[in-house]
């Protein structure tokens, strides 16, 4: 599975077409929150007894500011908030887009 098309509209909206003919949207804010880096994995499962900390770039609309392919597997995607960080992989990208977080049966 690969994306036929990509395409970012104003900023906030990622829109790939996937080779089956699938579109799928992607917000700013789903693909900022879902950013599968190390820093930000850390974040989102602290130690136990301990909560998520909300920063406060987090409270704010973000926007993106680069999609850059990576390989011929991946997404380099950079916000507005200063992270650049995140690579989306293809199939995490399949799995976001699909609103199935485990991402189970094909
Ligand atoms: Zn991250």
């Amino acid at each position: 599975m690969y994306p036929e098309s990509i395409a970012l509209k104003e900023r906030r909206l990622l829109v790939i077409r996937w080779s089956d003919g699938q579109q799928m949207q992607y917000p700013a804010g789903l693909l900022r929150r879902e950013c599968p880096c190390a820093h930000c994995l850390e974040r989102r499962e602290p130690p136990p007894g301990q909560l998520p900390i909300l920063q406060p770039e987090e409270a704010r609309p973000v926007e993106i500011t680069s999609v850059q392919p990576v390989g011929n597997y991946a997404y380099n995607i950079q916000f507005s908030d200063g992270h650049t960080t995140g690579i989306y992989t293809l199939e995490y990208l399949r799995r976001l887009g699909r609103g199935d977080p485990t991402g189970s049966g094909s």
